[in-house]
């Protein structure tokens, strides 16, 4: 049955939102489910910096926030972000007014372009550097995320390196989105989308610790903020290189792999 035959039908389709992942594949639903095990106004899968900023923001607007996330805690050993380097670029802060040092997005914008060296999407950094002055009123001013130190990185024509302590900062950003109302699940991995007949997300499966199926009802959106790629054997072919595609597609390797996806963006940019 195509795609398009699928929704048709009356019950709609359930989309797998990690495309590349092996254990997914397009199926259909004869019927949208008669029960849900939760309900929300909106769903975030994942909880690294992407996640855990978007269910922050969700629950501050008021809305129900409920966060799925497949690891057994929140933190480094689940994410790439709570073991990243901790440093942001931030433009505008009160650190460059301080030294004297005049910045603005058009001059970040500029930089990351040169720095991108063709590869950059301006749009995306148009966007992202326009962005980033809310990042520090938010972080440093808000949540009191304590900053480490204020660096030069290459290529860029002014300082504006912001380090923190990543694993504290993911702790902070938690326990905030938490106080306000987000609800977070843990060893809950979601699986597949599901639209109704108009294609219009309304849920989402999932599963609980002993792989039963969770059914959790989406009142305004889903936000997938699931990370790196390194379940995606095409993302794996196209960005990850020959090498790496060679020991990411053979076990042992690809259950490490799978558990660390970090691993993959240090080979890419190597
Ligand atoms: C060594 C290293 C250092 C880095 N240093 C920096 C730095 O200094 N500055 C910088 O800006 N960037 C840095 N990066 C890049 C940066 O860390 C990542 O771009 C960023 O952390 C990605 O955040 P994320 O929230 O998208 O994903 P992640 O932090 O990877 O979070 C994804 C979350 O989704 C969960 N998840 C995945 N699939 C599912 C599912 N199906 N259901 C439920 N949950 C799921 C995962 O368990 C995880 O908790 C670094 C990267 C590495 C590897």
């Amino acid at each position: 049955m195509t795609e398009k035959e699928l929704r048709r039908e009356p019950g709609g389709l359930q989309v797998p939102f990690t495309p590349a992942h092996p254990e997914t594949s397009i199926e259909a639903e004869p019927r949208l489910p008669t029960e849900w095990d939760y309900e929300a106004d909106v769903v975030v899968v994942g909880t690294g910096a992407a996640g855990l900023a978007a269910a922050w923001v969700a629950a501050d607007s008021g809305v129900d926030v409920l966060v799925l996330e497949k690891g057994k805690v929140v933190g480094p050993r689940s994410s790439c972000s709570a073991i990243s380097g901790g440093t942001c670029s931030m433009v505008g802060t009160p650190l460059q007014r301080e030294k004297g040092i005049k910045d603005s997005p058009d001059l970040y914008y500029e930089d990351l372009i040169k720095v991108g060296k063709g590869w950059a999407v301006p749009d995306v950094v148009r966007a992202f550097v326009d962005e980033d002055a809310k990042l520090y009123p938010w972080l440093i001013e808000e949540l009191g995320i304590e900053v480490m130190s204020f660096e030069w990185s290459v290529g860029h024509s002014v300082p504006r390196k912001i380090r923190f302590n990543p694993a504290k900062a993911i702790k902070i950003v938690k326990e905030d989105a938490e106080r306000k109302g987000a609800k977070i699940l843990l060893e809950t991995p979601g699986r597949r989308l599901i639209t109704n007949g108009c294609g219009r997300v309304v849920g989402i499966i999932a599963e609980n610790r002993v792989g039963k199926k969770i059914y959790v009802k989406v009142r305004k959106g889903v936000i997938l903020a699931t990370g790196g790629f390194c379940n995606g054997e095409e993302y794996m072919r196209n960005y990850g290189g020959i090498g790496l595609e060679l020991c990411i597609l053979q076990p042992p390797w690809r259950v490490v792999m799978n558990r660390m996806s970090i691993i993959c963006l240090p080979l890419k940019y190597r």
